[in-house]
């Protein structure tokens, strides 16, 4: 994935944020306060612009305006917690020309650690961390097998997809009351499906990229 191809894709991951808007909130509805989609929304709107505005830039480059641009706009845990998945992103490709299989899922799985280090969650939380978790190990998986960067995104997509709908029976340990921690009981966690979609958007708009060139 070149530096062009980067862009793409995650402008396709801004539209995504933009388009998934009420469906994230409302998962968030059920134990926080409903408004998971509109952070990811508006996140993903000042990073379109600011992606957009972009001239020639490194694969590097695009990875980290979107994570800096999701922590100095967004409020809250939210901005450091998705920002640093960018950034982390961004770390693993530096000085690279594109970004290939082994540093995407380095990244990840350091982006995950980083989530887990600033938030406190284990995987069982019922947060994102729970889809980072599944997703991870299927790209490290995928990368033993030497695997392309399409099949890494697809492996880890179909991972996060799986670690998503694990955090469906879960109690939440990060929630607020004890009561919206019950509630939750049979409803999937909103930053979980953020990381499901996140790398399913990934692997759809890799894929087109590759068939356009
Ligand atoms: P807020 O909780 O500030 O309202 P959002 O509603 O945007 O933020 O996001 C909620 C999502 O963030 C949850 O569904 C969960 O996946 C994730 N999350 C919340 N707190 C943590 C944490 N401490 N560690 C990891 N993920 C968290
Ligand atoms: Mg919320």
């Amino acid at each position: 994935m070149n530096a062009k191809m980067t862009k793409s894709c995650l402008l396709a991951v801004a539209n995504m944020f933009e388009e998934k808007k009420e469906e994230l909130s409302s998962y968030d509805a059920v134990i926080g306060d409903g408004d998971h989609g509109i952070t990811m929304a508006r996140g993903a709107k000042a990073a379109k612009a600011k992606l957009t505005e972009m001239e020639e830039a490194t694969c590097r480059d695009y990875f980290k305006i979107y994570g800096r641009t999701l922590v100095s706009t967004l409020g809250g845990a939210m901005g450091p917690l998705f920002g640093s998945i960018f950034l982390e992103l961004s770390k693993a490709v530096k000085g690279k020309e594109a970004v290939d299989a082994a540093s995407f899922a380095q990244g990840f799985e350091n982006a995950m650690n980083k989530v887990m280090e600033l938030g406190g969650a284990k995987p069982g939380d019922k947060t994102m961390v729970d889809a980072m978790a599944m997703a991870v190990d299927a790209m490290n998986e995928a990368v033993t097998a030497g695997d392309s960067l399409v099949e890494i995104l697809e492996k880890g997509a179909k991972g996060a997809k799986e670690g998503m709908e694990a955090t469906i029976p879960m109690i939440a340990n990060r929630g607020r009351s004890r009561y919206a921690q019950e509630k939750a009981i049979g409803h999937q966690d909103a930053g979980a499906t953020s990381i499901a979609y996140l790398l399913e958007t990934l692997t759809i708009a890799l894929k087109e990229e590759i068939s356009h060139e």
